[in-house]
């Protein structure tokens, strides 16, 4: 015989979770066919998603296509060195990556969230453990208001949460209201976000001789997350560490998907 109580749990359960699995079936983040869970990809859309992997640049994160042993930089590292000491990604920005980047953008699909910050743990476990602080690029709070949603805090909400480490969502500001970066240049961007950031002076405590991982969506030329470890740093923070869900690689990126960074 069962136990009763099982059955009513059971039952409780089921209860509880149909009306919303009636209200919001779960769809596929990449091309919303139907799936079992929540936040997954399905069978067809998993295998495109290209998780970047070891080998790769020590500070970049950018794969190399063979081992070059420990420590090699790639040349961009060397060329520019950046201002922050590690960048990591988790996909290549290309595909399917794009679809649930957009999707978490602009269609308010907030359950993707937690599950694309799974793979930024996977891709930052270097970077976690030397973080007291989890900070994400901010919107200007105009664009805040008419979008009501910040990708990059709900990502960095998901990985303070996942990792346990302290969420600081207004420790920067944007404070000046930027172009987007879609169609610019490297040189254009980073004279765009120039003097964007700052750190308010009633948050400087909290980033004051701590280190920080700094959470955005997508990595394209650095030129943002750069601005705001800048900032970070006048502040008086540490060491700043830069963890993205996705990567722009040159050789994924094709030319007619500019418009969508
Ligand atoms: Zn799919």
């Amino acid at each position: 015989m069962t136990d009763p109580r099982q059955e009513i749990k059971a039952f409780a359960s089921t209860i509880f979770e149909w009306p919303g699995r009636l209200l919001f079936p779960p769809v596929c983040a990449g091309c919303r066919r139907q799936v079992s869970q929540p936040g997954t990809l399905c069978g067809a859309c998993w295998p495109k998603l290209k998780l970047l992997e070891r080998p790769w640049c020590e500070v970049m994160g950018t794969p190399f296509s063979h081992d070059m042993g420990d420590g090699f930089l790639s040349a961009d590292a060397i060329a520019n060195p950046p201002p922050f000491r590690r960048a990591r990604a988790a996909v290549s920005y290309s595909g399917v990556a794009r679809q649930m980047v957009q999707g978490l953008k602009y269609s308010d699909r907030t359950d993707l969230a937690p599950w694309m910050a799974r793979w930024m743990l996977r891709a930052g476990s270097e970077l976690l453990p030397d973080a007291d602080v989890v900070v994400p690029v901010p919107l200007h709070w105009r664009r805040f208001f008419s979008r009501r949603f910040n990708q990059s805090a709900e990502l960095a909400r998901a990985v303070a949460a996942l990792s346990g480490k302290a969420f600081e969502p207004s420790a920067v500001q944007r404070v000046k209201v930027t172009r987007q970066q879609v169609g610019l240049g490297q040189r254009e961007r980073e004279d765009n976000v120039r003097g964007a950031f700052r750190v308010p002076a009633e948050a400087e405590i909290r980033v004051s001789g701590r280190n920080v991982l700094l959470v955005d969506d997508v990595y394209t030329t650095g030129a943002t997350v750069s601005a705001v470890t800048k900032a970070l740093k006048k502040a008086g923070a540490g060491q700043v560490d830069v963890l993205t869900f996705a990567r722009v690689i040159p050789g994924d990126f094709q030319p007619g998907e500019a418009a969508t960074i």
